[in-house]
């Protein structure tokens, strides 16, 4: 079996690598593509650029330094606007090493407009059906029990079935989880079946060689048969580069997750101008609630329990509507999301215990694009949310308002500016009134930045083909959520799973193409 190689080590001295594939990026994407590559007896060198971080000396469930060490831009990457903080993994595994867990395939009826609308045609809910049941399998997904339900999942429950709204406890990728509630900087004691547990093993026992702390900067080649990564070596922290060396491979696969993947690809000059197009966020709402009585929401699984009653599959735009999650996290993360940071907010903070939170989910339009800063290198991102976006936000705060009100909450928080206090259901003609979601006017989070290589029957429709592959440039795949036309789902892990082992092991089965 092959080791990890952490670039990072003191004296580490890199040498040219070749391989028949390079694989950039260890998410659910890449590290899937890597480890069925690998599995078809290809020689597979795969390439992370955060570091590997397991077990609780690692992970240690402080938000500071998790966050510094296991999100992209350190967990401050915003769009351009300021309006919407853009999360994504820096480690290997990915986003599965940090995420909430909650497993939702793509819907049958969104397979019928990848078909219809978008002219992915090979894409048939039932050609896809055993790539599904293969990343369900990875991540051994299974219904959250009813014990381990905390009280910030009841609460919304016991909302929807008050109101007569529609809701579901979701499915997840745990196994012997004990709560501790840390999952979105990470599980120290390793309860995830995510990509770093799964596929990463996996990948190393049928050879793959596979590298942490090193930068892919480059691709060079992409017309020729032979093509060449440059990559630079981080250190210990991922801060500074350190050494640079070359990998060469027939075939490279990016899985660097939309802007990351798109990033690399506009500073290669590699792809059609639709490169970095089409990007959906799905921007979430943070809202919070303070109850009479604890609610200790930092216990027991954050995401267990959506309220499904608004959300919708539009025939001609897919996922549409909202759902409404309850999420919870470190005191860091919940201190930014309440109203009024001075002294009432610290007041706010020291009735901690008796704060319910939740996020508003709401799939949106593929509007976004991703650019590169030709003078800083740096990805921008570019997002504005439509007016149809604004007015369904307003209405998925009036729903989830009137919920905590009516099991009781003395108040509903929104951290708009200004900041706006509900304390009746009188109070909730005050959101239409006051919320316009203007840029930078509320903090919205985006978890699931999918598409900017979207797959397309054709170049003028988009950047990648229907195999994943760069139109114009033969041998350079993409296979993360960035390949998705529209939104895949409200939850992108097994969507993202899925494509991997379709497109993975179809270039396995096709090998040498193109
Ligand atoms: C806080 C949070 C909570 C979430 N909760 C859920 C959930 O409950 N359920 C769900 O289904 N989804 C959830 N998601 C989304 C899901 O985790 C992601 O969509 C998924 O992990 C993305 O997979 P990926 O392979 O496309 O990219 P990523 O997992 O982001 O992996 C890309 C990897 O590429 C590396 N990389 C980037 N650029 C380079 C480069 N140039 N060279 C080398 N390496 C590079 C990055 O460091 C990263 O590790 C959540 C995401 C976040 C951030
Ligand atoms: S709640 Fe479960 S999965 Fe999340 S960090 Fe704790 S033990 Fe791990």
């Amino acid at each position: 079996m092959s080791t990890i190689v952490d670039c990072s080590q003191p004296g580490f001295a890199p040498a040219d690598l070749r391989c028949e594939v390079v694989v950039i990026g260890s998410g659910c994407g890449g590290a899937t593509a890597a480890r069925v590559l690998a599995q078809a007896g290809r020689d597979v060198v795969l390439l992370e650029e955060g570091g590997d971080f397991e077990g609780p000396e690692r992970l240690t469930q402080r938000d500071l330094t998790m966050y510094d060490q296991l999100y992209a831009g350190r967990g401050a990457r915003t769009t351009s606007d300021r309006s919407i903080a853009v999360q994504s993994g820096r480690v290997l595994g990915g986003g599965g090493v940090i995420n909430a867990c909650d497993v939702v395939p793509v819907a049958p009826q969104t397979w019928q407009l990848w078909q219809q609308r978008y002219g992915l045609t090979e894409l048939s809910a039932e050609a896809m059906r055993p790539f599904a049941a293969l990343a369900l399998q990875d991540l051994g997904a299974n219904p959250i029990r009813e014990d381990q339900l905390n009280r910030n999942n009841l609460l919304l429950r016991q909302g929807a079935q008050a109101l007569g709204w529609r809701g579901e406890v979701m499915q997840h990728n745990r196994q012997d989880c004990k709560g501790l509630g840390s999952c979105l900087v990470g599980c120290p004691i390793g309860a995830k079946r995510n990509p770093r547990r799964v596929s990463v093993p996996l990948a190393l026992a049928a050879g793959a060689r596979i590298l942490t702390r090193a930068r892919a900067v480059e691709i060079r080649g992409g017309g020729r048969p032979q093509k060449t990564v440059v990559v630079r070596t981080l250190d210990a922290k991922g801060y500074h580069p350190q050494a640079t060396f070359q990998v060469q491979a027939q075939v490279v696969v990016v899985a660097a997750n939309p802007v990351g993947t798109v990033q690399l690809l506009l500073a290669s000059g590699i792809g059609n101008p639709w490169v970095g197009h089409f990007l959906s966020l799905q921007p979430q709402i943070p809202i919070t609630a303070l109850l009479p009585d604890p609610v200790d929401a930092f216990l027991g699984i954050p995401q267990a329990y959506a309220v499904t009653e608004f959300e919708r599959h539009d025939p001609q735009r897919g996922l549409s509507g909202f759902r409404i999650e309850p999420i919870f996290g470190t005191p860091g993360v919940i201190g930014s999301m309440v109203t009024d940071p001075g002294p009432e907010g610290k007041q706010l903070m020291a009735r901690m215990r008796h704060l319910a939170a939740a996020l508003l989910l709401l799939p949106d339009e593929s509007v976004g694009r991703i650019r590169r800063s030709w003078s800083s290198g740096k990805p921008i991102i570019d997002y504005t949310l439509t007016e149809e976006y604004r007015q369904r936000g307003r209405q998925a705060i009036v729903a989830a308002a009137k919920l905590y009100l009516t099991v009781g909450a003395e108040s509903v928080l929104l951290p708009t500016a200004p900041p706006l206090v509900l304390r009746s259901q009188q109070d909730l003609a005050k959101i239409e009134q006051t919320v316009t979601l203007a840029p930078a006017t509320l903090p919205l989070i985006s978890a699931h930045q999918q598409g900017g290589m979207r797959m397309a029957p054709a170049p003028e429709l988009g950047p990648c083909d229907p195999h994943g592959q760069v139109w114009g440039a033969p041998g350079i795949y993409v296979m993360d959520g960035s390949v998705f036309p529209s939104s895949s789902s409200s939850h992108t892990m097994a969507p993202i799973l899925t494509m991997a082992h379709y497109l993975a092991g179809r270039l396995a089965a096709e090998w040498p193409r193109g």
